[in-house]
């Protein structure tokens, strides 16, 4: 026998033993959630939801203050703890997943939400532009499935790993190179991890939100502001604008997008995985004006 078909036959007998003990979903009240980026937007409003239904939660932010008041928020440290990660540094996404380990004894669902948009036309995007953007979105979201992967993976438990992806990950967005092309790279590492994973019940799933404006640090740090000036509308009535542009005329709020990571990992969905979930009234079917 080849050494090749050796190797064949013994990849796909570990496989097929990895999914005879494939474990089932542990019901969200009894599961340990690192939500990165949960200091603001729709990060919070997906801690605030997982906690609400019974989760721990680690509540993973940039700036240590506004982490630890995001999770007092939440409750008392038995139930939410705040702990600073930078998502694109390596060291600092192990050692938070190591301090959720020690907080709450591991981490079985993971949200990929942290985020900035740097939407600017191709001529006047930067080389530096590109890559914060890319180092934030692309290798962080990259860094904290590989942690996650290695801890559920030794825990043995499966797991969820869901990733706030975009629209924009799907369809162009108008005059944003960098934030689109990282978009379209997350909802990629959906399915590649939602393949690699599998056998090992970790669902990977994506969702897709557009026009989250109201609470949104994004929104309020510029991006809503340019919207605003390119559709010509006042910027308090961009989430109207946005509302008016959907198939159902609402406007999506950042508990909407709460809502879609609670029916991934709540455990009805326990058979779906390399999923993206749109989030955006309608947009993604059919662009009304
Ligand atoms: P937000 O600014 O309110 O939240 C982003 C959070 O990420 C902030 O708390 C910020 O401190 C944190 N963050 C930024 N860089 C980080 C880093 N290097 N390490 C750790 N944390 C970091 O914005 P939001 O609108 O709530 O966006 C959250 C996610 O949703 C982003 O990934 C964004 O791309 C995505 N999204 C938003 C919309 C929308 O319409 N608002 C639409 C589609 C997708």
């Amino acid at each position: 026998i080849e050494e090749s078909e050796k190797f064949r036959i013994e990849y796909w007998a570990l496989e097929e033993a990895k999914l005879a003990r494939m474990p089932e979903p542990k019901p969200l009240a009894t599961r340990v959630a690192l939500v990165t980026g949960a200091a603001s937007g729709i990060g919070k409003a997906i801690a605030t939801r997982l906690a609400a239904e019974g989760a721990c939660v680690v509540v993973a932010d940039l700036d240590a203050g506004k982490a630890a008041d995001a999770a007092a928020e939440l409750g008392s440290n038995d139930v939410a703890v705040g702990v600073s990660c930078d998502v694109s540094d390596a060291v600092a996404v192990a050692a938070a997943f190591a301090e959720a380990a020690l907080a709450f004894g591991g981490v079985d669902l993971v949200v990929n939400n942290a985020g900035l948009s740097i939407s600017k036309p191709l001529l006047e995007t930067t080389e530096r532009d590109w890559d914060l953007q890319h180092d934030v979105m692309a290798k962080g979201s990259f860094l904290v499935s590989r942690e996650a992967a290695r801890l559920m993976s030794a825990q043995g438990l499966g797991g969820d790993i869901v990733y706030i992806a975009s629209k924009n990950a799907v369809f162009a967005g108008p005059n944003n190179i960098a934030y689109s092309s990282v978009k379209a790279d997350q909802a990629h590492q959906v399915r590649l991890l939602a393949a690699e994973l599998g056998s090992e019940g970790i669902r990977v799933n994506g969702v897709n939100p557009d026009g989250v404006v109201r609470g949104s640090g994004i929104f309020a740090g510029g991006w809503g502001a340019q919207r605003a000036k390119v559709y010509g509308v006042p910027e308090e009535e961009l989430g109207a604008f946005y509302a008016k542009r959907t198939i159902l005329g609402r406007e999506v709020l950042p508990e909407h997008v709460a809502n879609a990571v609670f029916a991934l990992t709540a455990g009805e969905l326990s058979h779906t995985t390399g999923l993206h979930i749109p989030v955006d009234a309608g947009v993604a079917a059919a662009f009304l004006r």
